[in-house]
């Protein structure tokens, strides 16, 4: 990536309607309806592999945030609480069905607002679809159960206890743009199944998929105001969601710090309150490990999505026995990574999302080597143009290095050795962290693997292999890595009040 003047797409072909709607006037959706910001601001989102523009989206402000809120609300209290699950599946349904067809589209968009390799869209774009499919299934399986009545109405006469799942309510939902569609859709799915109305506030970075996907959600016909998206400022419109008296139930993916903003917002009226946040996971790797696995599994681990990522399993604990073979193998491994436009196939590694976080990325590469930790790959790093940064690897790190406890959200992975044989120091060195998302162990000592894994407190932990994410698969974390779960029926609980009913006979 040498420095050069930048070209549209990189000079990659798209789509044509993938271009037809970049040049489109991008507004919110409120009640429907495609509408104008009242305050007239806006948002440029640019291409990070080139910083080229893209597109200008309408900002919304605290008034706007207002009128989805409303239209969401009458929604809600207007029928779509009360619409069978048949008619919710049968609109879900559809939308999949459309997303399904226009997957090329939305795969482009993903690159070009976001900057992530083009295979890794498409997998996005098509996990998305089965969301939409898994939870428009689930509608059926909302159920209650029958209990035992209270004594005191028992004494009197005969009597019925039973319970009912309701909808929570309006929801507000705010999303980061480190993979701006899935975590859209995995909100919205299930939020759509259990029957609540939404408002949609996608990051600044990327506002683009989620208004193509407000496209489709008019084309598949869900009733007016069922969901709005209204794009625009984190500390503006965001905060005006997480604090509207009139919201039910936050539901927040993002950093750590903002996470406890939401709570402090959410107090006002006590909404519910579900926090995907940031991690710090640990990977533990034992000398009995397979190499073969563990080299490519460790890099990915860390470098997947240029390790924008909330798994990203960033504090690598390697055995004394097998350190310097797997250092020699990790640093092939990633200055092997082909850099490119996301929509290069041969892309392994994109962009960051922007000058700025590469710029905090770098911070701590520099941070690292001025604590005393080696660099062992990414030694040159590319100017430009576009946000490229080659993955790092460092040695020697130590627990209280920045580059071990804080989320660098970058592709920086810390290796940190260790001698010991007892699961319980291995644990306390896995544990050593506020944060509690994931964390994976390599060894063929499958035993000792479950063990350990028990001990390490997050949310998902994964063996000889990291981040196995799946759309039934409850995902979230422990400690400073949120409140809740989300994916498989955990993700649809998230949506659900339970009501109990007792009739005297
Ligand atoms: P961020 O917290 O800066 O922003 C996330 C969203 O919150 C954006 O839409 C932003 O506009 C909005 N926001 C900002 N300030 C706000 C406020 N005061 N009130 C209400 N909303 C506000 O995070 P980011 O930089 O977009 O994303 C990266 C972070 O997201 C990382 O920490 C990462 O770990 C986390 N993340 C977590 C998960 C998970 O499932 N646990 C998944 C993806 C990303």
């Amino acid at each position: 990536m040498a420095d050069r003047a930048p070209t549209e797409f990189d000079g990659h072909p798209v789509a044509p309607a993938t271009r037809a709607f970049l040049r489109r006037a991008h507004r919110f959706l409120i009640d429907g309806e495609w509408a104008e910001g009242s305050a007239g601001e806006t948002l440029a989102s640019s291409d990070p592999a080139t910083g080229l523009p893209l597109a200008t989206v309408a900002a919304g402000s605290p008034a706007d945030m207002d009128r989805a809120v409303a239209a969401a609300r009458r929604a809600f209290d207007g029928g779509w609480s009360r619409t069978g699950a048949r008619e919710r599946t049968r609109l879900m349904t559809r939308l999949a069905r459309l997303l399904e067809a226009r997957a090329e589209v939305f795969t482009e968009v993903e690159v070009l607002d976001n900057g992530m390799p083009r295979a890794i869209a498409a997998l996005t774009v098509a996990n998305c679809v089965e969301m939409l499919d898994y939870y428009a299934g689930a509608t059926l399986s909302i159920e209650g159960r029958t209990t035992t009545p209270p004594p005191h109405v028992t004494a009197l006469a005969e009597a019925l206890t039973y319970t009912v799942r309701e909808p929570v309510g309006v929801v507000g939902q705010i999303v980061p743009w480190n993979v701006p569609l899935s975590t859209a859709i995995l909100k919205l799915a299930p939020a759509l199944a259990a029957g609540c109305t939404v408002v949609l506030k996608p990051a600044e970075e990327t506002p683009l998929s989620a208004l193509l996907l407000g496209e489709l959600i008019i084309e598949a016909g869900f009733p007016p105001g069922v969901v709005n998206i209204v794009n625009g400022r984190g500390e503006s419109v965001g905060a005006a969601l997480a604090a509207h008296p009139d919201v039910d139930k936050i539901s927040f993916t993002g950093s750590t710090e903002v996470g406890r903003k939401i709570v402090i917002a959410a107090a006002c009226n006590l909404k519910k309150v579900s926090l995907e946040l940031g991690g710090k996971s640990p990977v533990v790797v034992m000398p009995d490990a397979d190499l073969s696995l563990a080299v490519p599994g460790v890099a990915m681990a860390t470098f997947f999505l240029q390790g924008q990522n909330c798994m990203a399993g960033t504090r690598i604990f390697v055995h004394e026995a097998i350190h310097d073979e797997l250092v020699r193998g990790l640093a092939a491994f990633a200055d092997g990574m082909v850099l490119g436009h996301g929509l290069d196939p041969a892309t392994q590694v994109g962009p960051l999302i922007s000058a700025g976080h590469r710029a905090r990325v770098m911070g701590y590469v520099h941070g690292g080597e001025a604590a005393g930790a080696t660099r062992v790959a990414g030694m040159a790093q590319p100017a430009g143009p576009g946000h490229f940064m080659r993955p790092v690897i460092f040695t020697g790190a130590q627990p209280h290095m920045a580059l071990m406890r804080e989320e660098i959200f970058g592709p920086v992975m810390a290796i940190q050795r260790f001698a010991s044989n007892d699961i319980e120091q291995i644990a306390a060195l896995a544990n050593d962290s506020p944060f509690g998302l994931s964390g994976s162990v390599w060894t063929r000592d499958l035993s000792f693997a479950h063990k350990l894994v028990s001990r390490i407190r997050s949310g998902q932990v994964s063996i000889n292999c990291h981040g196995a994410i799946g759309t039934n698969i409850p995902f979230g974390g422990m400690r400073q890595s949120g409140w809740g779960r989300e994916f498989g029926r955990e993700g649809l609980d998230a949506y659900l009040e339970t009501k109990a009913v007792t009739a005297r006979l």
